[in-house]
């Protein structure tokens, strides 16, 4: 019999934080109109304290609370394939590995942050959160996090999404969370288009500021974010630590790791404790390898700069890779890779040339879906599906120089909710844009 499961062993007790570890220090993000670094206290307006100090913290080892290692165990740890059925199908020497994050029950690697945060807003006296969410993915993360923690969970979900995509907004709503469609006649934000229009398609941008809007104005209530922001990559770091400890007991170590870049945090997860051992010169030939899409190219193409995290100009300016705030990318399948700009840990080890990255077209991707879906049996994200198309690349090029390579990728979440974009490729209608 074939082993293609790894050893599954305990989950980790502290996350990593790679601050500290970072040749130079981060740029701090400044505030728009004195251009001075933003204090902690303005954060505290709309995140409570513990993921403020978390944010700026450069303690290298944080412990994760016993509260949410009790949640995380429902599904964690996490199982890590060898996906030998692909490899064959390839025929490739290399040897190729995933770590399966599709197992939790939304569905994603999302909620490994989502039960953190509802965990220290719940600490904090907070009695509500506040999100926005494109195609329902951090939305129902939240959602099934704060129910845990008798958190009243409000998703302000894009109107396109919530009309064109129920299901998610009926996990959503399964899980307590009340969704609203945005732009919506509660914020000033919203109001201001949906009075002109109650059935506008709305935008990430102005669901984010109904949001933000909607924190900073009630008491009871804070704005929780699922990606880019450095607390959410410490949360995501016990992906990385399990994956690590997996492959040792197996007695592997990766030459190549890899994960689909929207925001940066399922990417950090998994790539973060393999590469600070990098940063420590352990492992100088280790390849980290981020994915995004053609359609939204923030590391390939984009410029390294101050912008703001939000469309509409409310956050602070962020020194990232960004394609411009104003950026509208075009409506690829893989949602969640629609962001113009990247997470600030992620750009700064980009920048620094520790991290390398490749840009790759819906098409290409949905067919490297296809064959793992075919080999290995998951039907995956189409966001998983970039890294699953760079793994294969790497692997086919083991194949042409004999290399016995060990190629790490993330499998960020599956396909299921997304059966309507699988059919447009099984179909031939998919296009490129
Ligand atoms: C949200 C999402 C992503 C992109 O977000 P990151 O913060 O870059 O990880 C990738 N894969 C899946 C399955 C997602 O839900």
């Amino acid at each position: 019999m074939r082993k293609f499961l790894l050893p599954e062993g305990e989950i980790p007790r502290k996350w990593l934080n790679i601050a500290p570890l970072l040749p130079e220090p981060l740029e701090p993000p400044l505030d728009p109109e004195t251009k001075e670094p933003v204090s902690p206290e303005k954060l505290l307006v709309i995140f409570p304290e513990p993921l403020v100090m978390q944010e700026v913290s450069d303690q290298e080892w944080i412990d994760i609370p016993e509260e949410v290692l009790d949640i995380l165990s429902l599904w964690r740890p996490t199982p890590l394939h060898r996906a030998k059925n692909l490899e064959e199908f390839l025929g490739t020497p290399a040897k190729i590995f995933y770590k399966n994050e599709s197992v939790s029950p939304p569905g994603s690697h999302k909620p490994n942050t989502a039960v953190a945060q509802a965990y220290y807003n719940k600490i904090s006296g907070v009695k509500r959160l506040t999100t926005e969410t494109g195609a329902g993915q951090w939305g129902s993360a939240l959602s099934f996090a704060t129910q845990f923690f008798g958190i009243e969970c409000r998703v302000y979900m894009v109107r396109v999404s919530y009309n064109q995509k129920p299901y998610r907004r009926v996990l959503m709503e399964t899980w307590k969370g009340e969704v609203i469609p945005s732009p919506s006649p509660y914020t000033n934000a919203g109001k201001q288009f949906y009075e002109k229009d109650p059935e506008h398609p709305g935008s990430l941008g102005i669901a984010i500021s109904e949001a933000i809007e909607e924190a900073a104005t009630r008491d009871d209530t804070k704005y929780s974010l699922g990606s880019v922001l450095n607390h959410v990559l410490l949360h995501q770091t016990v992906i990385g630590l399990e994956a690590k400890r997996q492959m040792e007991e197996a007695g592997f170590y990766p030459d190549v790791v890899i994960g689909a870049v929207g925001g940066g945090s399922n990417f950090a997860g998994l790539s973060f404790p393999f590469l600070a051992d990098k940063l420590r010169g352990d492992k100088p030939n280790l390849k980290v390898l981020a994915v995004e899409p053609q359609a939204c190219p923030t590391l390939t193409k984009g410029e390294y700069r101050y912008d703001f995290g939000d469309t509409v100009g409310l956050t602070p300016l962020i020194k990232m890779y960004t394609l411009g705030h104003d950026f509208v990318p075009p409506p690829i399948h893989a949602g969640g890779l629609r962001y113009h700009g990247d997470a600030p840990l992620v750009c700064k080890l980009y920048d620094l040339g520790y991290i390398d990255a490749v840009a790759y077209k819906q098409t290409e991707v949905f067919e490297a879906a296809v064959t793992f879906a075919r080999t290995e049996g998951i039907i995956p994200a189409p966001e998983s599906s970039h890294a699953i198309k760079a793994a294969i690349d790497e692997a086919i090029r083991c194949k042409e120089t004999g290399e016995e390579k060990v190629i790490l990728f993330n499998l960020s979440g599956h396909g299921y909710f997304d059966l309507s974009a699988y059919d447009k490729y099984l179909r031939g209608e998919l296009e490129d844009s």
